[in-house]
């Protein structure tokens, strides 16, 4: 649709208010009843991220010899992302504008090191776990790869299915930490033994979990090894923008060594402009995501980060508990910050759409159909309130479905 951009501009508080207006249809994060899309990590943390974004929103990332600033956050905030998850000292990586391009990134630097280090010729396909997330199906759309899905086993990945289903031309296996559907972490150990074994590129998808898992470890929960710290695992992507409380618009990939990474750099120079060498798929990097993500990261330290996760947890748990108590049945042992949950007897996605009633947004899954919740800091207050409007939304919905039965048979 065509529209005529305004004759003569508006004053910025009219413009403003507009932007209220538009707003008002939108879902009210801020009061906690959404549980997909948006990280809240309280009021304190967006205000940080408005302004260090606002301090390097003109600045790019694509220019680091003009700024030297952006190059300096990005190693900072690409180090405490290696740090955290155990990479070796000759590792490296870099920011990208979110998961799917650090996926899409990471399957560029496998396919070229397959390609180029390996002589693989033909083609290609990667062994994924059907729980992985589509930004593995976009990228091998991109890059003609074939995908191939394995069966799960009791909602993980099956490292035997993904053995059988691997070759010659695989460049490529993934498991999850966690997936999203069913926020549980795939038998990495598992994947990085069969990834030795067979000489393949084990990418581990930590874009939900890799800033949230490493802090509840911390917080004492027993989270099995998941990251570089298994030497399989050649590749990571760990959102920042997720748990990292990050503005959105941020996520790293990371590589077991920097010789690895290479394979992922865009360098050319055959055209009239000069050599340009870009690490990302971006061109212009937006100095405000680099700038915000490593604001929210030096305010929020290990403490700051070991609090927020540890109401995630509880959030987590103490709604966990309340829906078994309802009668539903919890999706495997969910350890982090994502539960799905479903029960026979009523159809979850109705119950999804009464909570929309009250205002909930949130997720669901679709084997089997269940309700999905990505939960944030902010959940930790707002538990039991969800609590009670599930209790209600099941009553209404079985109220419903008793009286079409009732209707049909009287
Ligand atoms: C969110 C997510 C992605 C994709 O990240 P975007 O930032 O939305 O592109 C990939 N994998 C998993 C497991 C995710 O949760």
């Amino acid at each position: 649709m065509r529209t005529p951009l305004p004759r003569t501009g508006a004053d910025w508080p009219q413009v403003r208010a507009r932007m209220a207006e538009y707003a008002s249809g939108d879902v009210r994060w801020r009061e906690g009843k959404t549980a997909v899309y948006v990280f809240n990590a309280g009021p304190e943390i967006e205000r940080v991220q408005k302004e260090a974004y606002a301090l390097f929103q003109s600045e790019n990332g694509l220019g680091p010899a003009a700024f030297p600033s952006l190059k300096r956050m990005e190693e900072e905030v690409v180090g405490f992302g290696l740090e955290l998850l155990h990479a070796p000292a000759e590792a490296s990586g870099a920011i990208t504008a979110g998961g799917t391009d650090s996926i899409t990134m990471a399957l560029k630097a496998a396919r070229d090191f397959a390609r180029k280090a390996r002589g693989l010729k033909g083609p290609l396909n990667i062994v994924i776990p059907r729980s992985a997330h589509p930004a593995f199906d976009k990228a091998a759309a991109l890059m003609e790869i074939e995908v191939r899905r394995t069966p799960l086993r009791d909602f993980l990945a099956d490292p035997a299915a993904m053995g059988d289903a691997a070759d010659e031309s695989t460049v490529m296996i993934v498991g999850s930490a966690p997936c999203f559907p069913y926020g549980l972490i795939d038998p990495i150990a598992a994947l990085s033994e069969l990834a030795l074994a067979r000489d393949l590129w084990l990418h581990v998808d930590a874009c939900v979990g890799g800033y949230l898992a490493p802090f509840v470890r911390m917080n004492g929960e027993g989270i099995a090894p998941f990251d570089f710290e298994l030497p399989g695992v050649r590749s990571m992507s760990a959102d920042l923008h997720k748990y990292g409380y990050a503005a959105k618009g941020a996520s790293t990939v990371l590589f077991r060594s920097a010789d690895l990474q290479a394979f992922m750099v865009f360098d050319f120079k055959d055209w009239p402009g000069g050599r340009m060498a870009t690490p990302t798929l971006a061109g212009t990097r937006p100095g405000g995501a680099i700038a915000a993500a490593w604001a929210v990261m030096n305010v929020l330290g290990v403490a700051g980060y070991r609090e927020k996760q540890g109401q995630v947890t509880a959030a987590r748990k103490r709604i966990q508990a309340g829906v078994e108590g309802l009668g539903f049945r919890v999706m495997g042992a969910p350890q982090l910050g994502l539960l799905a949950f479903t029960r026979d007897d009523v159809d979850s996605l109705g119950v999804w759409a009464k909570l929309r009633e009250r205002g909930w947004f949130t997720s669901v899954t679709t084997e089997p159909r269940g309700l999905h919740l990505m939960l944030s800091p902010v959940h930790a207050e707002v538990a039991e309130t969800y609590l009670a409007d599930l209790a209600w939304a099941l009553d209404a919905v079985r109220a419903t479905a008793t009286h079409a039965v009732e209707a049909r048979y009287s």
